[in-house]
């Protein structure tokens, strides 16, 4: 019997989606996959060189719990270079994947009654750890007439005396939302007022800011606030490197701390040759991410246009990370709900994942971290099933 905790959860839907593609394609299924949020791009040869000279030099044993001081160096230069987060290393830590930095850190400090607001949509995983961990999820709503993005008076409004985190993800998974800097220090205002609350920030798609504003983070804008801040990052999505699993987090020394106490007995320390390829990624050349990016745009604006041009389906414009979340609310009445609809694209060669695994409704999100040739066919497949 599993637990009481585990009861508690789901599996991860954008995760089950893309296994599912994964197992169709190895039945001879012609599927496409814009289930998941995972660069096509090759991986860097320098990262991938790194990798293989640590292979050679036997880097091959345990390394620190938290990480090697090289990258722990390399995860702060990077705080620093691309976040404006000044740290030292001892306030980084780095752990296999994003995902597992914000899973130690809601573990570690998340008990029973405890509240976090998670603005919907959310990334799947948010809500999931929150209820493993004992906590109660606390939603913002969020929609398309705002760009996905909620106000300083939502906040105020949603936070309460037992208030543990804020999740905060700009540019943000489903929806693309993007806060710029003035809307951050309208939440910092917000947040001054209540000492109790936490904010994770989650930065994980920090290279994928297509306004033309500088990026702005909450640790850099209000470094009175930094104490009280995690902020989470990555080489996954910006360097293409989702396989390797490797995510680092700045933060107060306390919290880091705990989260390597947690870490040391769950899976010890991230795997020896990734940390190496991620310093090879921190400290490498960075200019290419410009060109990725500038690919990642016109991708974007040929899914927008084409999804628009679908009777039904609507999208607003996302300004950063790589998926638009499409509306469907038309055409859900012919399916039943957003997962039948999901089925039936599935049963067209598409793969994506419906809105409600995300907290949405009526609707899905496509991964856009395609090539355009296959974007095309994709949406060339959406409207034969849709029309
Ligand atoms: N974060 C990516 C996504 O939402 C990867 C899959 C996952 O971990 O959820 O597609």
């Amino acid at each position: 019997m599993i637990s009481e905790a585990l009861q508690r959860i789901a599996p991860s839907r954008t995760t089950a989606m893309t296994d599912r593609a994964t197992q169709l394609r190895a039945e001879g299924r012609d599927i496409i996959s814009l289930s998941v949020g995972e660069p096509d791009f090759a991986t860097p040869p320098h990262v991938l060189d790194a990798a293989r000279r640590a292979l050679d030099e036997g880097q091959t044993k345990y390394t620190p719990v938290g990480g090697t001081a090289a990258l722990k160096k390399a995860a702060a230069l990077h705080f620093r270079r691309d976040l404006a987060i000044d740290v030292p290393a001892n306030q980084v830590t780095v752990s296999a994947g994003g995902k597992q930095c914000i899973f130690h850190a809601l573990m570690a400090t998340v008990g029973h009654g405890d509240e976090v607001i998670v603005p919907a949509p959310w990334w799947v995983s948010y809500p999931e750890i929150v209820r493993f961990a004992g906590g109660q999820v606390v939603p913002i709503v969020t929609g398309a007439a705002h760009q996905f993005r909620f106000t300083p008076g939502q906040l105020e409004a949603a936070i309460g005396p037992r208030t543990k985190w804020l999740m905060l993800n700009s540019p943000g998974n489903p929806t693309g939302a993007t806060y710029p800097a003035e809307m951050l220090l309208g939440l910092a205002d917000v947040l001054r007022r209540h000492p109790q609350v936490m904010v994770m920030s989650d930065d994980i798609y920090a290279t994928l800011n297509y306004t033309h504003a500088p990026y702005a983070t909450l640790a850099a804008l209000a470094p009175d606030l930094a104490d009280r801040i995690l902020t989470v990052s990555g080489v996954s999505k910006s360097h293409a490197m989702t396989g390797f699993r490797i995510g680092v987090a700045a933060g107060p020394e306390w919290l880091i701390k705990a989260m390597e106490r947690l870490q040391s007995h769950s899976s010890g320390n991230p795997c020896s040759i990734s940390q190496a390829a991620a310093v090879a990624a921190f400290e490498g050349p960075q200019d290419f991410l410009l060109d990725w990016r500038e690919i990642f745009r016109t991708r974007r604006d040929l899914v927008v246009a084409a999804v628009n041009a679908i009777p039904g389906l609507s999208c607003p414009v996302p300004d950063g990370a790589f998926y638009c979340f499409i509306d469907a609310a038309p055409l859900i009445k012919r399916f039943g709900d957003d997962e039948k609809l999901a089925l039936h694209l599935l049963d067209h060669g598409v793969a994506i994942v419906a809105a409600s695994a995300f907290g949405g409704r009526d609707g899905f999100r496509i991964s856009f971290a395609a090539s355009e040739e296959t974007l095309r066919e994709a949406l060339r497949r959406i409207a034969v099933a849709l029309t």
